[in-house]
């Protein structure tokens, strides 16, 4: 199983396709593309998994600020016609394209010469975003890593880094669950908030407990927490494709079996309503 997976549609470097591929070479049970802020990869992986053995459970993941945290909402079995989360998605990614032009601006006043077209070419997808720029930043010489460009140019505090409109965790988690979704707090411990984590708990359906980037010491502490407050245990890779010298996340977060069994079994409830 592995329900937190980005594609071409958002900032992660595989095809729905290929996604869809290599989980099946990996025998996952169960997959969810998470793009943030858009569903453009969901219809296509539905229509792909027609067929096959692997389940597809429809996903989405939104990044959400609150007292000026980053906290991320991820949404599965959302109705991906549902019309006010088709509307604020979209006004979500026009929100995306206007900062990323206030950032070009600002790069462009640092002597750095780059345009939207440039952006826009490393942006096969909808939702276009920093890793973008970095991208085309790189590809006309001005560094080496999107992690140096982060450094040095648009991350907080940076000279071109521009505010993103945001909507708030509970802002999130409703229009999920008024699109029949289940809203799950994603990788709590990249929050660097437990207060905030605390507070979310009893408001959302299910807590991201397996992550990539969770020590096994996390993955315990978040389960008790998940496990106190009745909540859904998911886990995923957070992949984002393959990057340079770094290994394929695609499937490789360990989930115990209950847990898988448990969401199997929230999928198979949902597919006969
Ligand atoms: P944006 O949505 O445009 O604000 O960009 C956020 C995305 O940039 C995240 O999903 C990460 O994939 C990536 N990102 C954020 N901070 C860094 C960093 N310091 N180095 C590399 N990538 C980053
Ligand atoms: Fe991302
Ligand atoms: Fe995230
Ligand atoms: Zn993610």
């Amino acid at each position: 199983m592995d329900l937190h997976i980005h594609s071409l549609h958002s900032d992660g470097t595989m095809s729905i396709e290929k996604i869809i591929d290599i989980a099946e070479s990996l025998n996952l049970e169960i997959i969810s593309i998470t793009d943030h802020d858009t569903i453009s990869g969901v219809q296509e992986a539905i229509n792909l998994v027609k067929g096959k053995k692997i389940k597809l459970v429809p996903g989405i993941e939104i990044n959400t600020e609150y007292r000026k945290k980053e906290v991320h909402i991820l949404g599965y079995f959302i109705d991906i016609f549902n019309h006010k989360l088709v509307e604020t998605i979209e006004y979500l990614r026009n929100e995306r394209v206007n900062r990323v032009k206030k950032i070009i601006t600002k790069l462009n006043q640092l002597n750095i010469s780059i345009t939207f077209e440039d952006v826009l070419e490393q942006s096969k997808g909808e939702s276009i975003g920093r890793p973008h720029i970095a991208l085309a930043m790189i590809k006309k010489g001005y560094g080496k890593t999107v992690g140096e460009i982060f450094d040095e140019y648009i991350d907080q505090g940076k000279p071109a880094y521009v505010e993103r409109f945001k909507l708030s965790p509970y802002d999130a988690i409703n229009l999920i669950r008024d699109a029949n979704g289940i809203a799950v707090l994603a990788h709590p411990k990249l929050v660097k908030d437990e207060d905030i984590v605390n507070e979310l708990l009893p408001h959302v359906d299910g807590l991201e407990v397996f992550h990539s980037e969770h020590t096994e010491e996390d993955s315990n502490y978040y389960l008790n927490k998940a496990l106190q407050h009745n909540l859904i245990v998911t886990g995923g890779s957070d992949c984002h494709g393959i990057g340079k010298g770094k290994e394929l996340l695609l499937g490789t977060v360990k989930i115990p079996k209950e847990y898988i069994s448990a969401f199997e079994k929230i999928y198979k409830e949902r597919e006969r309503m």
